[in-house]
């Protein structure tokens, strides 16, 4: 669908690089952003900077969501009227990482209320996948809305179908507690080893030839602590969040996960003692301080 308009609400660290790539693709890209700068950036790369949420629905043949969370996703659907404006052939894509079970219950809500249909597609890959195209989609619902986004999503990067609506935001919760958890024991390991007396570099090399080998130690000690950058561009605040929706998943489905609880425990004591927007990596900082 060449000529497909596509909506984009959410110009932040993902959405920005995700909204370019869709117009370098040759997409009409109209995007809103409560923050007026971004619109400027979206307009000097080619997009549409839309006046407000509602003039974006109206347009859209695909309307895509990257927010913060569940708060923002329905306050902008639901209270600030977008579902009265997308059109009932248009489909709303929640590419955001939301809470499973307010997913559902939206999605039923937008049917029953709105005749306007919606799937999650959450990511994986950070700001690096999304400028380069490489994410991780974990697509949840319909098939045929689905199939519908295809072509829009292929843009952005790998689809991989988990199941019924909702089921692509459980899965991003889930990654994401693995994620946590594993940057935080490397990080652990990490100065265990340094006040040791072993320098990182080896440790590094060493344990990415070895069984202890993972993302923690591959991609974000090298790039952003050794560097000491601490600059992913996903915040602590939003890898909390996608934690604590795991560990809600846990209790929902009454499953005891003591290891999950311990994790979200420690990463929400950092939370409170680092700065509100702390990049995520810095809990790697905050381990070794204790
Ligand atoms: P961000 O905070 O950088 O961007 C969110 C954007 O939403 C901001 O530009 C903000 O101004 C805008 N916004 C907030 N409320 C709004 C409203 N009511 N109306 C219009 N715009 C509003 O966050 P991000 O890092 O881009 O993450 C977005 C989503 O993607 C989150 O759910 C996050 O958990 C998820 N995610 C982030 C990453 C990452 O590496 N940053 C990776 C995967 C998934």
């Amino acid at each position: 669908m060449p000529d497909t308009t596509i909506g984009f609400i959410g110009l932040g660290n993902m959405g920005m690089p995700m909204a370019r790539r869709l117009v370098e693709s040759g997409h009409t890209v109209r995007g809103f952003d409560a923050n007026a700068t971004a619109l400027e950036v979206l307009a000097s790369h080619g997009g549409v900077a839309g006046g407000d949420v509602t003039e974006v629905a109206d347009c859209a043949d695909v309307l895509i969501l990257m927010l913060p969370n569940s708060d923002i996703v329905e306050k902008v659907l639901i209270d600030e009227g977008v579902a009265q404006h997308v059109s009932p052939e248009a489909l709303i894509v929640d590419m955001s990482s939301s809470v499973p079970g307010r997913t559902r219950a939206l999605a039923e809500t937008l049917e029953d209320k709105y005749q306007v249909r919606l799937i999650d597609a959450p990511v994986s890959g950070g700001v690096k996948g999304a400028v380069a195209g490489t994410l991780t989609i974990m697509v949840g619902g319909d098939d045929a809305a689905v199939k519908e986004a295809e072509p829009v999503l292929q843009i952005l990067g790998r689809m991989v179908r988990t199941g019924a609506v909702a089921s692509g935001h459980a899965l991003k919760a889930l990654n994401n507690l693995l994620s946590a958890t594993h940057l935080l024991v490397t990080s652990e390991a990490m100065h265990i080893g340094r006040r040791f007396g072993i320098d990182t570099e080896v440790m590094l090399d060493a344990i990415n030839g070895a069984s202890g080998r993972i993302g923690s130690t591959e991609n974000k000690w090298p790039n952003f602590v050794v560097s000491e950058t601490y600059d992913s561009g996903f915040a602590l605040q939003l890898m909390l969040k996608d934690m604590r929706i795991a560990q809600q998943l846990a209790r929902e489905v009454n499953l005891s996960v003591p290891l999950t609880d311990r994790s979200v425990e420690l990463w929400s004591a950092a939370a409170q003692e680092l700065s509100p927007t702390a990049d995520h990596t810095e809990i790697a900082r905050w381990s070794g301080l204790r």
